[in-house]
């Protein structure tokens, strides 16, 4: 090889290609499918003379170099002039490639686009786009498009990448045309030229707030992939065996007959939907969705007492080990009289009880297995695993879903999804396409609801006094302190701070303080106390949001409330009102507040329904805040947007299912189409 030779240097038009293949362009319809996130407006041009008077404006000129020179004060620069007659302008690039400085040699004629500003030797423009033209050189007549890039990839690479793409491809519309004009949707190929290349008369509004009709095209067509794929993916898993989990045996029954309550109506509907489900061949998917306290944790066990009645193993997993824990205590509190063998595994526990419990779950003798993430490493086999049951499945990511569903040896295991955090139609629609939904729609009778009031911080004295009385009637007390975004250590440290006070205030209450930063078995002790009712009051962070199930709690006070989620209110509020006494939540709030911090509070007071919490915080906070912008649904979609793009959503969903039972042949080129070598992704 001669020495000369540039090491590793690959030819230029291979690193285009390995460039457009990062950003997932390698083939010409993901070029076309590449649409602008915003146009310039290149139809314009002002003399320089006139562009000096637009100060802060990004401009067009054009004109003569009269001057290239590489400048080294005060740093490094490329310094160009250029003249069109009326004025003289000075470009200064900072960095810049030697090619640079031949395309603007002394005598080209360059288009130049910037900021227009004076500078210290007069007009300037920093790192204008610049490129060389002919004195006829027509402007365009059309909006330019400006591409999302990567690395090394300029708009004028792209432009060409795409045009050269737009003339291969087979534009051809994927709908039939009675179907798409009934839809009133553009042509596919007439809305990728529109977007690509705008036409003079373009409604510029339309195209940049994403709602002219090609834009509408694009989405529809992207929202029919999503919905196109979930759908198979739905049938896909239909193909898959499980266990065949048939009707309830003798210990369902007897945890029937054990447990301390009848079912509500609610718990029993959804409790048959379940087992339908499990006595299927092949696995369920479903997520059981009830507010907090509406009572998912007993549904839970009954589902798993009919899979350890098939002599099956069920795991259950919980996102956090207090909830965990929670689950463990109460359903080994009714399973284990019955003699059912349950195994515990955190990642908190000692090596060797680690060890002793994956032998159990192992060689089956757990037959139900409680735990938290610890359940989906990678060392823990399940003899006969035919349902896991997931906690709050919201915290959980989806690759961690499906981690548990693949512990299942020859079968795919049954899921069991629950939340208590209400899931918006739209993104029931997309994210969760493929599973089915139970509600509990109904509370355990006997439950006072909890009245909530708003009181301004400078009453502490008056909540403190409220807290006294309360816990000398025999009552208990949670005491949450605010949510510190930006630091969990100065969350810490309030907690600290908010327990000597009170510890010093009421010197005759038994008092203890919970925080994330406690060791579990800390944790455990200091919940396990409050729960049996050594301690009086309990001063927690956020860590007691989820799950955590104290009846004779009924006072809840939540500092700074009006640093929470409204949800998060609500999931907290939800800790008190369990039991028989009357209860109350008082949010304590800095003033002053401004209106929408008043408008959220008052809901609050107002309702005490959580799906309807949830539906206005979603107005307030958008969806993808919600789910945690990657598993929301929204990750997936480039173009579609969930909240503003709803009767799209419904459109494609509606139309994939036509598509899929009716012309499954159009479903497959859609897909093709759109989805390319995509397709796992949303596979969900
Ligand atoms: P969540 O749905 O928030 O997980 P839990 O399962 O923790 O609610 O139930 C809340 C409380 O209600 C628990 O103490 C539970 O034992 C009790 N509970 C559940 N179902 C009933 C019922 N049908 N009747 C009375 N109490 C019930
Ligand atoms: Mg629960």
């Amino acid at each position: 090889m001669p020495a000369t030779r540039k090491k590793s240097s690959p030819p230029k038009s291979l690193r285009t290609a390995d460039r457009l293949a990062r950003l997932g362009l390698s083939t010409d319809m993901a070029l076309v499918l590449h649409l602008p996130m915003r146009y310039e407006d290149e139809t314009q041009r002002h003399s320089i003379s006139d562009a000096a008077r637009q100060y802060g404006q990004s401009v067009q000129i054009e004109g003569v170099v009269t001057g290239c020179d590489v400048q080294y004060r005060p740093r490094r620069q490329l310094v160009v002039t250029i003249t069109d007659d009326t004025e003289q302008l000075t470009l200064r690039f900072l960095n810049f490639y030697g090619s640079q400085a031949t395309q603007m040699a002394v005598g080209k004629r360059l288009r130049v686009r910037g900021e227009m500003r004076e500078g210290f030797f007069g007009l300037e423009m920093v790192h204008p786009a610049v490129r060389s033209v002919d004195i006829d050189t027509p402007l365009p007549d059309a909006l330019t498009p400006v591409y999302p890039a990567g690395e090394g990839l300029s708009q004028t690479l792209l432009r060409k990448a795409i045009d050269a793409a737009m003339t291969r491809i087979d534009a051809s519309d994927t709908l039939p045309d009675a179907m798409r004009e009934k839809l009133r949707l553009m042509p596919f190929s007439e809305a990728v030229k529109v977007l690509h290349h705008p036409p003079p008369e373009v409604d510029e509004n339309a195209l940049s707030e994403r709602t002219h009709p090609a834009w509408i095209r694009m989405k529809f067509d992207e929202l029919l992939a999503q919905q196109l794929s979930m759908k198979r993916a739905q049938a896909a898993r239909r193909q898959q065996g499980a266990p065949v989990l048939a009707s309830p045996g003798s210990l369902t029954g007897l945890l029937t007959k054990a447990l301390p309550f009848s079912l509500t109506s609610a718990q029993q509907r959804v409790l048959e939907e379940i087992r339908v489900d499990l006595a299927a061949p092949y696995p369920m998917q479903r997520l059981l969705q009830g507010d907090v306290g509406s009572g998912k944790t007993v549904v839970a066990a009954l589902a798993a007492t009919q899979a350890i009645d098939n002599h099956y193993q069920t795991a259950l997993m919980a996102p956090t080990e207090i909830l965990a824990e929670q689950h463990f205590r109460k359903i080994a509190g009714w399973l284990a009289p019955l003699g059912v063998n349950i195994a515990w595994l955190t990642g908190s526990l000692k090596k060797r009880e680690k060890e002793e419990a994956r032998a159990r779950i192992e060689n089956g003798t757990a037959q139900l297995v409680i735990g938290t993430h610890a359940l989906i490493q990678q060392d823990v086999d399940f003899a006969r695993l035919g349902l896991v049951i997931v906690d709050e499945q919201h915290r959980f990511g989806v690759a961690q879903r499906l981690t548990l569903r693949n512990k299942g040896i020859d079968s795919v295991p049954h899921q069991l999804m629950m939340s208590a955090t209400p899931i918006p139609r739209t993104l029931a629609m997309t994210y969760f396409a493929d599973l089915e939904v139970s509600v509990i729609d109904e509370l355990p009778p006997g439950r006072t609801p909890v009245i909530t009031r708003l009181i301004a911080q400078e009453r502490r004295d008056e909540v403190i006094a409220r807290v006294h009385a309360a816990a000398k009637e025999g009552r208990q007390i949670y005491w949450v302190c605010p949510l510190i975004e930006e630091s969990e250590a100065l969350q810490l440290q309030t907690a600290t701070e908010t327990y000597a006070m009170l510890t010093a205030a009421l010197p005759d209450l038994r008092i203890g303080l919970v925080h994330g930063r406690l060791k579990p078995a800390e944790k455990q002790q200091v919940m396990e106390a409050f729960a049996q009712g050594e301690l009086q009051v309990l001063v927690a962070t956020t860590v007691i949001e989820v799950g955590v199930d104290v009846p004779n709690a009924s006072l809840m006070v939540i500092e700074h409330a009006e640093r929470f989620g409204l949800s998060q209110l609500h999931q907290l509020r939800g800790r008190v009102g369990r039991g028989t006494d009357a209860s109350a939540c008082l949010l304590m709030y800095q003033g002053p507040l401004g209106l929408i911090a008043k408008q959220r509070l008052a809901i609050m007071r107002e309702t005490a329904d959580g799906f309807e919490i949830a539906r206005r915080d979603l107005e307030i906070r958008g969806p993808g805040e919600f789910l945690g912008a990657r598993q929301s649904g929204q990750a997936m979609l480039r173009f579609a947007d969930l909240e503003q793009d709803q009767w799209l959503v419904e459109q494609a969903r509606d139309i994939a299912q036509h598509l899929l039972v009716n012309e499954p042949a159009i479903a497959d080129a859609h897909l093709a189409r759109w989805l390319g070598a995509k397709e796992d992704y949303l596979r969900v």
